[in-house]
């Protein structure tokens, strides 16, 4: 059955960055908008800068043009919450129609947002970024990007789009459905897809980075695509339950040639088979253990409730923002009548 899709005018749109130490990136940020902005003609626009606990002056800087521009609001975090995180509180604060997530250095360009503007005017609910190429990216990130993204779709969720990080335009029941999921491990892109409604692809060449480093490396990237597996999935479970099975018939069989050869008198000492297996088996233990453990620390992360993040200040949030402390978790269980 295919989605009916109503044509639609955009006429408020919010442009969401998350700021983690982008201090030289933020000017060229400034600058790139200042001149893009009047291409849009009459459409509104609102810019939601998310401070994510920054130690250079990314907050001194944003503070200052927020309180120079009325539509530019800025919410600065009481420390480094993380991307994702950064990203949920601008989806909190924004107001638009239609939300836009992008990187603060701008690797995303600016035009492509006009197409996917155009996406959301034929009906379509979410307008995803599709990596063609990464520019100026070492070849070690391309492979397990690329190695990623095949291995999400395929084993973890298959409605997750290949090359697709969280740059996208989101339309207001997608931004309201998500804001009202009370989960703590967010992985934004994941959330996306599973709400469905009519969403696409917009193709584009990512540009590389040009201040400052990326505030991804690998250590980072490794804990953030272990998470969104183990938040989205209990697939790594199952495969240790499979091994286990395993396993155990291959020990059943080895227990019944052990039969036999003792009933035949041919036991030998057999020094080495037995430490082989039983470094094997304690080894998959204590794997398996492990992996279970990931999923019962996530459940102990998930019942303690705890806000997603903390706002230290906003600027040009109004009377109607969320006081400093509230968080979506909170706000998503006071929707399920499940208040704090
Ligand atoms: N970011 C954030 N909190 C973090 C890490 C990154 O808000 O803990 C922001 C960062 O400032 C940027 C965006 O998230 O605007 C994406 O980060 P980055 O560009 O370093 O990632 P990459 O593009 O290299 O994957
Ligand atoms: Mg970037």
């Amino acid at each position: 059955m295919s989605i009916q899709r109503q044509p639609r005018t955009l006429s408020f749109l919010s442009l969401i960055f998350p700021v983690f130490n982008e201090e030289e990136s933020l000017p060229y940020l400034r600058k790139q908008l200042e001149a893009w902005l009047p291409s849009l003609g009459s459409l509104r626009v609102e810019i939601v800068l998310v401070d994510d606990g920054s130690k250079d002056g990314s907050c001194t800087f944003c503070e200052a043009w927020a309180k120079e521009v009325k539509n530019i609001k800025l919410i600065s975090f009481s420390r480094n919450f993380g991307h994702q995180m950064a990203v949920s509180a601008g989806l909190r604060y924004a107001e638009g129609d239609a939300c836009v997530i992008m990187d603060a250095d701008l690797q995303d360009p600016l035009p492509v947002v006009r197409q996917m503007i155009a996406r959301y005017e034929e009906g379509y609910d979410v307008a995803y970024g599709q990596r063609l190429s990464r520019q100026g990216e070492t070849s070690f990130k391309k492979v397990t990007a690329w190695a990623f993204y095949r291995l999400m779709q395929k084993c973890v969720y298959k409605d997750l789009p290949k090359d697709t990080g969280d740059f996208r335009l989101v339309s207001r029941r997608v931004v309201d459905l998500v804001n009202a999921m009370p989960e703590g491990h967010r992985f934004l892109r994941g959330m996306f897809a599973w709400v469905g409604f009519s969403q696409i692809a917009v193709p584009y060449v990512r540009d590389e980075r040009r201040f400052g480093e990326t505030k991804y490396p690998l250590s980072k990237m490794l804990r953030f695509a272990w998470q969104a597996i183990t938040s989205f999935s209990a697939l790594p479970i199952r495969i240790v339950s499979l091994w286990g099975a395993a396993v155990a018939l291959v020990g059943f069989l080895i227990c019944l040639y052990a039969l036999y050869a003792w009933l035949y008198g041919e036991t030998v000492q057999g020094w080495t088979s037995l430490m082989g297996l039983i470094a094997m088996l304690g080894g998959s233990s204590i794997l398996a253990i492990g992996i279970v453990g990931e999923y019962v620390g996530n459940i102990f992360e998930e019942v303690k409730g705890r806000p997603f993040y903390i706002v230290e200040r906003t600027v040009n949030c109004g009377d109607g923002a969320l006081s400093s402390g509230d968080t979506v978790r909170q706000d998503a269980l006071r929707q399920k009548g499940r208040c704090l």
